[in-house]
This record gives structure tokens, sequence and C-alpha cells, in this order.
């Protein structure tokens, strides 16, 4: 092998290695263990419940992600669909070889975590057993000009908590009206079935497709922050206050929070639509974010003081 191929590194293949083991393992973590931003606020929402079933239910929740922890096993027995979304860097000297990375770490996974075998082919309506398939791991790229490192978002997309989603063009005359009677439809007719309390991904755009888009990436957000634009901050506020009102409440057996947050991203519209996506997240909120160099060294920027 001569050191065009070889890159930076003197061994590629134990290069290619080190960085699927870096993927596996990032994996049982993510499947364990909740990222910190909703760990916290699961235990804020717990603090402030007063209803005894709902205090129940937190107190379950919370025995549960302790044994999974004890036990060094998922936190949930749904263990999703994984969706990576990565911010590639043109310059990660492993850019070709990532995506067979991300699919050999996921059947490596399923195997070591367990993670539950959860792909079913479409037509063939057969599992392929090892959460491979189709398309499948989902990937997104965004490319980081100049960039050495990848930042990797992970997610575990469960059935429950995919069911409530959906992307719809409105007429613009139904305007921000539309938005909200769309939203409070679904939530109120499917919220119950993704596990609440919620993180509500609202994706606003001219497309069914971006607006959807955008709405999964909403979810990608760190719990906490809020959406740079004022009137988009607002209107997280807003809606978080008025879905805390259904009365939901954690495992839909009502109280006094339906949901974590809600995270709104947007993109230019056409003047002729107002499109809007849905996607929710469920309280095993299963999302991390990790960095890695281009010396194969990463920083797990979700989950503190983790160790792979
Ligand atoms: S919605 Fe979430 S917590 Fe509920 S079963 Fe699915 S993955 Fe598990």
């Amino acid at each position: 092998m001569n050191g065009d191929q070889r890159g930076p590194y003197k061994d590629k293949p134990q290069a290619v290695e080190r960085l699927t083991s870096i993927i596996e393992g990032f994996m049982a973590l993510l499947g364990r263990r909740l990222p910190d931003d909703v760990q916290t606020r699961l235990e804020q929402l717990r603090a402030r419940e007063d209803s005894p079933l709902g205090r129940e239910i937190y107190a379950a929740m919370f025995t549960n992600l302790d044994m999974a922890g004890a036990l060094d096993r998922p936190c949930c027995q749904d263990t999703g669909i994984l969706q990576f979304f990565v911010r590639a860097g043109t310059a990660f000297p492993l850019l070709d070889e990532l995506e067979d990375c991300l699919k050999e770490a996921l059947i490596r996974a399923t195997l070591s975590v367990p993670l539950r075998p959860n792909v079913v082919e479409f037509f063939e309506e057969k599992n392929t057993g090892n959460n491979t398939g189709t398309r499948i791991p989902w990937v997104d790229w965004e490319l980081l000009p100049g960039s050495e490192g990848i930042r990797l978002f992970a997610y575990m997309a469960g059935g429950g908590c995919s069911l409530p989603g959906f992307s719809r063009v409105l007429m613009p005359l139904e305007g921000y009206d539309g938005v909200y009677r769309a939203l409070f439809d679904q939530i109120v007719a499917y919220g119950v079935n993704a596990c609440p309390p919620l993180l509500v991904g609202l994706g606003l755009g001219n497309s069914a497709d971006t607006a959807a888009r955008l709405s999964k990436k909403a979810l990608l957000r760190f719990i906490g922050t809020r959406n740079p634009h004022p009137r988009a901050a607002e209107m997280e506020e807003r809606l978080e206050k008025a879905l805390n009102k259904i009365g939901i409440g954690p495992g839909g057996l009502s109280g006094n929070h339906s949901v974590m947050a809600v995270h709104i991203e947007q993109a230019g519209r056409h003047t002729a639509t107002f499109a809007m996506g849905l996607s929710t997240g469920c309280w095993a909120h299963r999302r991390g974010l990790i960095e890695i160099r281009k010396d194969l060294s990463c920083n797990i920027l979700s989950h503190g003081n983790a160790v792979l």
C-alpha cells in the first residue's frame, strides 16, 4: 500500500476497525443511557409532577434507567431504527469508508449490545435480522468544509415515538393557525402512543420533504436550547405551555407535563406554500452526539463522563 492510499494512517485497515469500534461502543452507550439533557429534563418534570399516577410513572422510568445501567442493557426493548446525521469534515481521512463503518458497527452492535432487530423490508415483509436493510441505517449528510473531523448524531427511532410523525403542505392562508391546529390534532390523537413526555420537533419549510427533514433535525438539538430566531423561540415556549395543558402526562396517564420541550427548525418557503413537518421523541429519547477527530480520538458531547 502506498502513502496516498493509506492517508495519514500507518495501518489503514486498523484505523477503519478503530472507527467501527468507536461507533459500535457509542451505540451501546446510546441504548442503555439517556443523554444528559433528557435525563435532566425528566428529573425536572418529575419534581414538578403532583399527580400520584404521574409520580409512579416517573419512579418506574428512573428505576428502569438505573437497572439498564447496572445490568448493562438497553433502557427500552425497542432500540429503534438507527438514523445517523453526519456532519462530515471534507478533509476527514476516512470519509470514503464512513458509511460502511456505520453499517458494520450497527450489525455488530445488534449482537453485542444487543439491539432488537427491528428492520422489516417492504415487499418481502421479512425482518432482516441485523437492523440493516434497504437504505438502513438511514444516513443524512452535511459537509463541514475543510474540517478533518466528523460530528456524528445517532438516533434510535423507536416505533411508538415515530407514530405521530407526519408532514403536510398547507395553503399559505392557513398560516400559523393551520400549523397549530394540525399539530394539536396529531398530538391529541397519537401522542399517547409515543410514550410521553414527548420531545416535539416541528419543521417549517416549503415542501413536505424539507419540513419533515427539519422536524427530525429539531429532535437532535439539546433540550434547554432555543431556536436563535426570537419569533421561533417565542413559538417554542408558547407551544410547550399549550401542549402541557392537554394533560396527557407521563406515560399518557395524565399529569402536569405532556412534553419535555418543543423545538422548531425552519427554512425559507415558497410564497405559495406553508409546509409543516412533525417528529416526536419519547421519554427515552436516545439521541447522542460524538465528535471524532482525524487521529480517531473522540469526545462524546451528549453524555458526560461516558467511556466507550
Ligand atoms: S416510544 Fe420510546 S419508550 Fe416507548 S416503546 Fe418506543 S422507544 Fe420505548
